[in-house]
């Protein structure tokens, strides 16, 4: 069955409706309603019919919008006679082979009898519910009363149609006499305000009626994006996993909570980070290039974000204590900060050898009152600092918390951590408005360690499909050298940090070792919200290897002042390797600042 969406009027919604590929756009040329269209139709795709609405209009009027809006279809809604239709049908035949639809109004009952004049004068009946003004009444007619329709000529459904009437829609077409139906005409039940469609309701009314289940790339209940995730914990690990999913989002939900979340954010963070239009960046690739400058945060990341929320959860939970593990450092730095900012106790795991390579992080963490403790099995890196942390958990499951720093491990953490990080693509959407008319940009991307920067970037853009997320990975020495960490590429389903995700194996199932030049890259896996975005396609998955990475990171110093982390130098590269139009709205996260790696910079440029 086709659809036609109504009453369409402004330039940046009919490209958003425009592109759920409606068979028909409807334009209302009449003049005494709010949906009166006054402005010019943006390019559309050539599939979509545009439907020029009129009530009792001249002839020539009608005829003269024809052709200055180049429409295909015209409605009228009037009092229009049959010999009306029969010159406009002919007339407007000179021009283009137009395709008239005549609209009859129905309350409880109709005479059928009056459609026999129309029937060779019109392609279309429409049939709306009989109200004050002709059409965008907003409430149905008794649909029952089509069930005696005599004629063959195939009609348009319309009034009051909602989301709720799917299952009304497909008995009717079930119905005999309603095999004519052809088309289900809406309009204002789909409206944020007369002419402004809601573009997020729409696409689930489209996928309602084609039987479609909406891909939903949010958690389901059960902990899963589709496939991807779960909690596969040990059995004593379960009391304080359970008790963190019972509550993490009724605790979220409290306006006592979001209120000191969003107080410190504001004031401690120092959000909102700016949203910076770079203009030498963008000139030289030759398309807009907005950073959304994490790296602006307190302690230089995006991770704070997160770590602010937990600690939230943590004491709104009762609890006193904090665990976390940490590679680089980075997460146990923004960690150990919120401890001291709450003043609660704070240990933190960390592989030995990675406490010799990250001496400034560690010494950062001993400042802020934490306690570093040396994970001293297997590798002594990050997967036996986790292990560490995971036994700490077990014997404390009473007064402790284990702030995890990624969209990763088990359900809810990868979730809760989404929703924290989640702050920047809401920030994003405003501050897009405000700079380009447009909440959604063509394109946000983000590099994927664990990959929270990541969710919290396209988090609010998930469902809009007009917005295209691209995600980039870490490819070492190459995704072909053994030296890489292009999980999307080389991982296989499996099991990590308690989720089923894509991860990097042997064939026999031992975790490999990854490789990145950038600390935060360097992870087996990804979290399960971004298997799950690369397995159904949503995300264009891209790897950059360690020396695209370089150079783009230090392109960005020399074109824009700013010396970004080298995870985010990966998001940058991608510009070197993929085109953009001209007019390409693109966001890219920019996670963090590049103090940090300063060394690594020096030692590589030789600088
Ligand atoms: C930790 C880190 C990352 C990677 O972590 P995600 O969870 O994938 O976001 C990226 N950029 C910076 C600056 C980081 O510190």
């Amino acid at each position: 069955m086709k659809l036609k969406v109504c009453g369409m009027k402004y330039h940046d919604n009919i490209k958003q409706v425009a592109a759920l590929r409606p068979d028909y756009l409807g334009f209302i040329f009449f003049e005494d309603t709010p949906r009166h269209f006054d402005t010019k139709i943006p390019e559309i795709s050539e599939d979509i019919n545009k439907v020029g609405v009129f009530v009792n209009e001249d002839v020539n009027k009608i005829i003269e919008k024809v052709n200055e809006f180049k429409l295909d279809s015209i409605q009228l809604h009037g009092e229009e006679s049959p010999y009306y239709c029969s010159i406009l049908k002919s007339a407007s035949r000179f021009h283009k082979a137009i395709e008239v639809i005549k609209v009859f109004s129905i309350k409880d009952k109709f005479n059928f009898e009056v459609l026999e004049a129309y029937e060779d004068v019109c392609d279309y009946f429409l049939f709306d519910t009989k109200g004050k003004l002709p059409g965008g009444n907003g409430y149905r007619f008794n649909w029952s009363v089509l069930n005696e329709y005599p004629s063959t000529k195939p009609f348009f459904l319309s009034g009051g149609i909602g989301l709720d009437h799917v299952e009304d829609i497909k008995l009717f077409k079930k119905n005999i006499a309603s095999k004519y139906c052809c088309a289900i005409d809406v309009n204002s039940k789909f409206e944020t305000e007369p002419g402004l469609k809601n573009v997020s309701i729409l696409r689930e009314f489209i996928n309602k009626l084609n039987n479609k289940k909406t891909m939903n790339y949010n958690v389901d209940e059960k902990g899963y994006y589709g496939e991807f995730g779960g909690a596969f914990i040990p059995e004593m690990l379960y009391p304080n996993v359970e008790e963190l999913r019972q509550n993490y989002l009724k605790i979220m939900a409290e306006p006592d909570f979001q209120k000191e979340f969003d107080q410190l954010l504001k004031d401690y963070v120092g959000r909102p980070s700016p949203l910076y239009y770079a203009k030498r960046l963008s000139d030289k690739y030759n398309t807009k290039i907005y950073l959304k400058r994490e790296d602006l945060n307190h302690t230089g990341a995006h991770k704070i974000n997160n770590t602010i929320g937990q600690i939230l959860m943590a004491k709104r939970l009762g609890k006193t204590r904090i665990i976390a593990e940490t590679g680089a450092g980075q997460h146990g730095v923004a960690t150990a900060t919120v401890c001291a900012l709450m003043g609660l106790e704070c240990i933190v795991y960390m592989g030995e050898i990675d406490i010799a390579r990250q001496a400034p992080n560690v010494a950062r963490m001993k400042m802020l009152g934490a306690k570093v403790v040396p994970a001293l099995s297997g590798s002594r890196t990050l997967k036996d600092a986790t292990n560490e942390a995971i036994r700490d958990w077990i014997n404390n499951p009473v007064n402790t918390h284990y702030i995890i720093g990624s969209a990763i491990g088990p359900h809810p953490y990868p979730d809760m951590v989404t929703r924290f990080q989640a702050i920047i693509s809401e920030e994003i959407k405003w501050q897009l408005k405000e700079q380009e008319g447009r909440e959604n940009p063509d394109y946000v991307v983000a590099c994927i360690g664990g990959g929270s920067n990541a969710a919290g970037t396209y988090y609010h853009y998930l469902h809009e499909p007009d917005v295209g997320i691209i995600a980039v990975e870490a490819a070492g020495l190459g995704v072909d050298s053994g030296e890489s960490a292009a999980t999307s590429v080389l991982g296989k389903e499996g099991i990590i940090h308690g989720c089923k995700t894509l991860l990097m194996q042997t064939n026999d199932g031992q975790i490999t070792e990854p490789y990145s030049i950038s600390a935060g890259l360097d992870y087996p896996g990804v979290g399960p919200m971004h298997a799950h975005l690369s397995k159904t396609g949503r995300a264009e998955f891209m790897s950059i290897t360690d020396s695209d990475a370089m150079e783009a990171g230090l392109e960005l110093s020399k074109l824009e002042g700013i010396i970004p982390a080298i995870e985010t130098s990966h998001a940058l590269a991608i510009f070197g390797q993929r085109e953009f139009k001209k007019d390409d709205v693109v966001v890219v996260s920019l996670s963090g600042r590049g103090d940090k790696d300063l060394e690594n910079y020096i030692e590589y440029f030789k600088i």
